[in-house]
């Protein structure tokens, strides 16, 4: 009898010790900084004029750092600008130098997805790199699929260029994608990235909300930064976002793609170590 009760006390005890370490591995798994309930990252693709003419202006007059990911050639017209920008804190990432897509867009005939290879690919995204650090003075360590496609060749000689990113950069963000990402879960090489252009703060606000509700890190993506037009994020819908992150109480961390995929990286490595 009492060694029965013995036997069950072990059991229990064995139980309830079991149950706390997956919990406490769980919990260790991931977890955001001091106060933070969830990540933001505000992108901009292509190195268009509106992003320094507009963007960059805006986010320093409330001290908010954003990515840029650009296509060297465009972002030429304003070199002064974007090396500022750089300077001041901004993340200049890379989006390839001839900004490759499906050869179904008729402007992208030329540089046809299709028609690419890894090897042609690999080289030119040193070489964008190469020119981001020649001419803007700042190393690209971020990535933003242009089209948000991640595949070159087609029919059964497609290939993922996914890994080439994994390999070159700290993350690499897709485009239209309909979820944040999970940080405890993501593929860094693979993040998604939700549409900001023509929308007006009611309709972001709901993505934030439940950014918030589950831990996410939520990146944004647009193109032109301006009052209205295609392709534009609104002035109006980032000033109300800004101050919404503003707002301790909504626990926002806004951060660029590379700092915030650092972090995750960093965070994910002390896990993976602590329950070894
Ligand atoms: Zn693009």
């Amino acid at each position: 009898m009492i060694f029965k009760k013995r036997l069950l006390t072990l059991v229990a005890w064995f139980l309830l010790v079991s149950g706390i370490h997956s919990g406490f591995a769980q919990e260790k798994s991931f977890t955001w900084p001091e106060g933070i309930k969830f990540g933001l990252t505000l992108s901009f693709d292509d190195g268009r004029n509106s992003q320094v003419d507009v963007g960059t202006p805006l986010f320093d007059q409330y001290g908010v750092k954003a990515t840029f990911v650009i296509v060297p050639s465009n972002a030429e017209k304003r070199m002064n600008k974007w090396r500022e920008a750089g300077a001041k804190g901004h993340e200049i990432g890379n989006h390839t130098l001839h900004h490759p897509c499906s050869g179904n867009f008729s402007w992208s005939k030329k540089n046809a997805l299709e028609n690419y290879t890894l090897d042609k690919m690999r080289t030119e995204l040193k070489d964008a790199n190469k020119q981001i650090e020649s001419q803007f003075a700042v190393k690209s360590t971020v990535f933003a699929y242009p089209c948000g496609s991640t595949f070159v060749g087609r029919g059964t000689q497609t290939q993922s260029y996914v890994p080439l990113i994994a390999e070159l950069f700290v993350a690499g963000r897709g485009w239209l994608n309909e979820s944040p990402n999970d940080p405890s879960f993501c593929d860094l090489a693979q993040l998604t990235g939700m549409e900001m252009d023509h929308k007006d703060f009611d309709q972001i606000l709901p993505l934030l909300e439940n950014a918030k509700k589950s831990g996410a890190w939520l990146v944004l993506a647009g193109h032109d930064v301006g009052d209205s037009g295609n392709q534009t994020t609104r002035v109006e819908m980032l000033k109300k976002l800004i101050a919404y992150t503003q707002d301790p109480a909504n626990g926002v961390w806004i951060a660029p793609m590379g700092e915030i995929a650092n972090y995750v990286q960093n965070q994910r490595n002390i896990s993976n170590i602590s329950e070894k």
